[in-house]
């Protein structure tokens, strides 16, 4: 079954500017998706339409077999949003905040004061229940609104810059928890600029730009297309005469007398140039990955489209 499929997309806000140009992205049931883009590139506005926040200009969005045009009120009971800024009522119970939700989304109160508990118990925040949501702290506040969204058990959960501006360990809290509510069945997409956010979590990837859908693929056909990785080795002696060389058909080069750079082909294996360096008398005492991978592919990625649009 796809949780979500949309066909050429367009909107053109009032001003005239062209936000979406046309696109198309299928999401799985059960995936985990990430929607990757800089600032501009259109995130928020396709998100906004498939939440009903944003009148689309043309084209269709179907959410678990429901149309958005035919059937609003069935594709909004599908979703869940967790959007970027905190609104929710400050002045508020916790418990309030969620069980209102999903009467909102009309279930019944006991039921919903059941799913409450539920919601409140697996985000971590059920002692909290009672206390004014202006009383929690920047992450208990983040994990509110994910329970908030939960509250009318949504098949499609989608969150938007989930954990942008917020401390490591918040951010990885998060992400275990997003992990685990997609491993419970729930189909989760979000946006994000934070590629190491996708490279963690998603299974499936979808890279805007300018309005226009540039990639569309799993995370792992998209790492497939980097052709080398580049890694930054620590000497355990200093080098002040080694001159750039290629070792093993690797290219090695001296970043300062501490440190080698070298390029690694895909699918090769460092042990054979550790035993060629050694053999010169290099002993390598550390090594770590000098470029974020996924980062230089999207670039790589940005730049290509740039080209081919003139
Ligand atoms: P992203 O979420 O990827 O940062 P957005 O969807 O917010 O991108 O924005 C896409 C383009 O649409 C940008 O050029 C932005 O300035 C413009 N835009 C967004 N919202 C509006 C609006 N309400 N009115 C006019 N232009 C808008």
């Amino acid at each position: 079954m796809t949780a979500l499929s949309i066909r050429n997309l367009q909107k053109t806000y009032a001003n005239g500017v062209v936000a979406l140009k046309g696109i198309d992205l299928d999401v799985e049931q059960g995936d985990f998706f990430a929607l990757l883009g800089s600032n501009g590139a259109g995130k928020s506005t396709a998100i906004g339409i498939i939440c009903s926040l944003v009148n689309k200009s043309s084209g269709s969005v179907q959410v678990f077999g429901h149309d958005l045009d035919r059937d609003p009120a069935a594709v909004k009971q599908c979703i869940g949003l967790v959007p970027q800024e905190f609104n929710f009522n400050q002045f508020e119970p916790l418990e309030e905040i969620v069980a209102n939700q999903a009467g909102y989304y009309g279930v019944e109160r006991g039921e919903a004061l059941r799913r409450t508990e539920e919601c409140l118990r697996q985000l971590d925040l059920w002692d909290k229940r009672r206390e004014m949501a202006r009383e929690l702290s920047g992450g208990m506040k983040r994990r509110l609104m994910i329970a908030r969204a939960l509250a009318h058990q949504p098949k499609l959960l989608i969150l938007d810059e989930p954990t942008a501006g917020v401390d490591v360990e918040i951010r990885h809290n998060m992400w275990d928890l997003l992990r685990e509510i997609n491993q419970q069945g729930t189909t989760i997409i979000l946006t994000t600029h934070y590629l190491e956010e996708a490279e963690r979590m998603c299974r499936h990837i979808g890279i805007i730009n300018q309005g226009e859908i540039i990639e569309h693929s799993s995370l792992s056909q998209f790492l497939n297309k980097l052709s080398a990785e580049c890694y930054e080795l620590n000497l355990r002696e200093g080098l002040s005469d080694f001159v750039d060389q290629s070792i093993g058909g690797f290219a090695v080069s001296r970043l300062n007398d501490l440190t080698l750079q070298v390029e690694v082909p895909k699918e090769q294996s460092l042990n054979n140039l550790f035993a060629l360096l050694s053999e010169r008398g290099i002993e390598i005492v550390g090594m770590r990955s000098a470029q974020n991978r996924l980062e230089q592919l999207y670039m790589d990625i940005l730049a290509n489209s740039r080209r081919e649009n003139g």
